[in-house]
């Protein structure tokens, strides 16, 4: 997002939160983390959907606080059990630091997500974005939450460009913190972040069903294509990535350690799959054992 957009004026800002907020009583989706869910519930919901769709992550938010409703329920097992049910989600590192962060608020919390910026921000896996969110979320904080969507909708509405940059900058938590309203705010980040999810989406906004098209200045300015640098979306077939998934997946669904030799068949490319298995290994997600054997982390 450009750093130089116009600042709206103050009858248009106050319309704007009016329209998003009145929107989102009318539209927000029915979600399980949005009903008087606890704390802990927020947070597991905000490490799946870090990067995974809504859709995907709901069966694995249900069974996950089914098994383990508190931080205590799920700092009590391994972390391999950890990366077990966090299953097809992807990035399986967010289970290991999820498991680390229940583990961190039994320590240093008597288990009680804390409620405190600071606090949040010190357990592992919480970065700014995640402390934001569940101090908003879960405890009605004013914070400004700033996700893909949201940003999105920012660089939209007020920018007048189609994408915001590829990485957060200063300029757009400026923007935000200006933006962000005295009541409700807690209510504002999850509007935005929902009107960025469902109608303001990266490929076909649903400008039709907008509740700010009027004020929306890359919609006034007829959509200027995005000249920034090339965006690339994240391949998958014949990647690490997917290399990794397919060892994983043989790991997660074996009871026991796996021999080497099973590993193996997976993926037919010996240096790539060598590769896969180095980097599990090394972030934590698969141990060697003896005998040529492998599990996930115990
Ligand atoms: Fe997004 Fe269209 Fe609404 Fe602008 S008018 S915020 S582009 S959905």
């Amino acid at each position: 997002m450009t750093t130089s957009a116009t600042p709206l004026p103050l009858a248009d800002l106050t319309r704007l939160h009016d329209e998003i907020l009145d929107w989102f009583t009318r539209a927000a989706r029915d979600l399980p983390w949005r009903r008087d869910a606890s704390p802990w519930a927020v947070m597991v919901s905000e490490f799946m959907l870090q990067q995974t769709p809504v859709s995907r992550v709901l069966p694995a938010y249900e069974a996950w606080l089914g098994r383990w409703p508190t931080p205590a329920a799920l700092a009590g097992e391994s972390p391999g059990e950890a990366v077990r049910a966090w299953g097809r989600l992807g990035y399986p590192r967010r289970a290991l630091r999820l498991h680390a962060a229940a583990t961190a608020i039994v320590d240093r919390h008597d288990g009680e997500v804390p409620d405190s910026l600071d606090a949040l921000l010190a357990l592992p896996g919480v970065g700014a974005y995640t402390a934001a969110a569940i101090s908003s979320f879960a405890f009605g904080r004013r914070e400004v939450v700033l996700d893909t969507n949201v940003r999105r909708v920012f660089a939209r509405v007020i920018g007048g460009e189609q994408f915001p940059p590829a990485a957060v900058t200063g300029a757009e938590r400026d923007l935000a913190a200006t933006l962000l309203p005295v009541r409700d705010a807690h209510r504002w980040a999850a509007a935005t972040m929902e009107l960025g999810a469902v109608v303001c989406t990266a490929r076909t906004p649903r400008c039709d069903e907008c509740p700010v098209a009027d004020l929306c200045r890359w919609r006034a300015a007829d959509y200027p294509a995005y000249d920034g640098p090339v965006r690339r979306g994240q391949a998958w077939h014949g990647t690490d990535r997917q290399c990794r998934g397919r060892l994983m997946a043989v790991l997660r669904d074996t009871p026991g350690p796996v021999p080497k030799s099973t590993l193996d068949l997976v993926w037919p490319d010996a240096l790539q799959r060598e590769r896969a298995l180095d980097g599990l290994v090394a972030d934590g997600l698969v141990e060697p054992l003896a005998d040529g054997l492998f599990s996930l982390p115990r």
